[in-house]
């Protein structure tokens, strides 16, 4: 029974350098050099544990970041990559054959149904996009060849929670591989202990959170991290989305706040969820009673963090959605910007931006208005101003 918390495994895992700084030097080597040539052909047949050989295997930056994340997932290892896509395209081209099927949440962000609905197709790899709250349809959308399960912790943009134990279920049977994309609750929710076996995140989102960096990264045993960095077969090692080790001592440091931002992003992200429902609005956001599947928050986030800093307020129109949203950034209140977990408000209107390459029908067949503007609210400090002042563009645009 695990029963620390992934902020306080995260934290455990800084003051560890051999070299005393608060922070870990940077490694700024692509190569490596061997005691001797012994060392160096046993590093070629796989013996890799303590060895560096080349940074597209590993460095002492990327490790020091890859280890941190690893804790913070309660699994025993991780690999770093340059994006979040390349963590998810590496562990499907790792796990799957070409012959073999993937069942699919069908709200996931629009580049990882791209992944799976165009590109994969390609290599005979063919995906079920399913309604993961519907058990019954992901039950039947299973095949003879279906090899993984994957879905996002909180679904992008309409923020369902899947029934993660439920899902196991189903899984272990039939010995299919979860895959939980859980860029949108870091700490909140530990996918591992509700029944994952791989967890990816885009680090370029809350775990960096200031939006000047790319990154992804893939938790999992060490069997299957091994096997992503594998000189002879390993997705990562071969088709090389490595992190540069900059980067990775960049994002390193920043992680060491996520604590406290998860926690003022979900306080203001449920003020501002709470004030716009009592208004009349449809608000999606899980600390909401009213939200499908707040029971399912209650038992899997941590309620120290809370809920997270995503909502969904749906303005049923696009004029409407764009009204707001440009009021908004024009009182300097956020940008109109993809993209999420950084200090200021987001926003962009879902249907026609980060979920654009899901088709019109499947949108609406899913409930994605074109009026849905998914918010990653910001760390304001006073967020009772900020929906003064949100509401006054609200109550514009319904006297319009
Ligand atoms: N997963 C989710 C849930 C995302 O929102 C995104 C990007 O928006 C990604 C993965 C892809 O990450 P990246 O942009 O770092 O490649």
């Amino acid at each position: 029974m695990n029963n620390t918390t992934a902020a306080e495994r995260l934290e455990k895992t800084y003051g560890i350098t051999s070299e005393k700084g608060v922070n870990p030097a940077i490694s700024d080597s692509s190569t490596y050099f061997f005691d001797s040539a012994q060392d160096m052909s046993k590093t070629f047949e796989g013996q890799t544990e303590g060895m560096y050989l080349y940074s597209r295997h590993s460095s002492p930056s990327t490790n020091y970041l890859a280890r941190s994340l690893a804790a913070m997932e309660n699994m025993p290892a991780a690999l770093v990559t340059a994006s979040g896509m390349s963590a998810i395209a590496v562990t499907l081209m790792q796990l799957l054959q070409s012959g073999e099927h993937i069942v699919a949440g069908r709200t996931i962000y629009g580049g990882s149904y791209a992944l799976l609905k165009n590109f994969l197709p390609r290599y005979q790899i063919e995906t079920s996009f399913v309604n993961m709250i519907n058990l019954e349809h992901v039950s039947q959308a299973i095949k003879y060849n279906t090899k993984v399960l994957y879905f996002e912790s909180l679904s992008n943009p309409l923020l369902e929670i899947p029934d993660f134990n439920a899902i196991k279920l189903l899984a272990q049977e039939k010995g299919i591989k979860i895959v939980v994309d859980n860029t949108f609750t870091p700490l909140l929710c530990v996918p591992k202990e509700l029944g994952a076996d791989v967890v990816i995140h885009s680090l370029t989102k809350f775990i960096n959170g200031t939006s000047d960096a790319l990154g992804g990264v893939v938790c999992g045993d060490t069997e299957f991290v091994e096997a992503l960095r594998d000189v002879n077969s390993g997705a990562s090692m071969l088709l090389g989305p490595t992190m540069d080790a900059q980067r990775a001592a960049s994002i390193l440091k920043n992680m060491r706040t996520l604590s406290v931002r998860m926690q003022k992003h979900s306080q203001n992200a449920l003020y501002l969820a709470t004030k716009l429902e009592s208004d009349g609005f449809t608000v999606l956001y899980p600390g909401l009673r009213s939200h499908p599947q707040h029971a399912l928050a209650n038992t899997f986030f941590d309620p120290k963090i809370g809920y997270g800093g995503l909502l969904a307020l749906d303005m049923k129109t696009h004029s409407n959605a764009a009204k707001l949203m440009e009021g908004m950034q024009e009182r300097g209140l956020g940008y109109l910007a993809v993209s999420l977990g950084f200090s200021k408000t987001l926003f962009s209107a879902s249907g026609s931006s980060t979920s654009s390459e899901i088709p019109e029908n499947e949108q609406q067949a899913m409930g994605l208005t074109s009026g849905l503007i998914r918010f990653s609210i910001g760390l304001d400090e006073n967020i009772a101003k900020t929906y003064v002042q949100m509401k006054s563009i609200l109550d514009g645009i319904a006297e319009a």
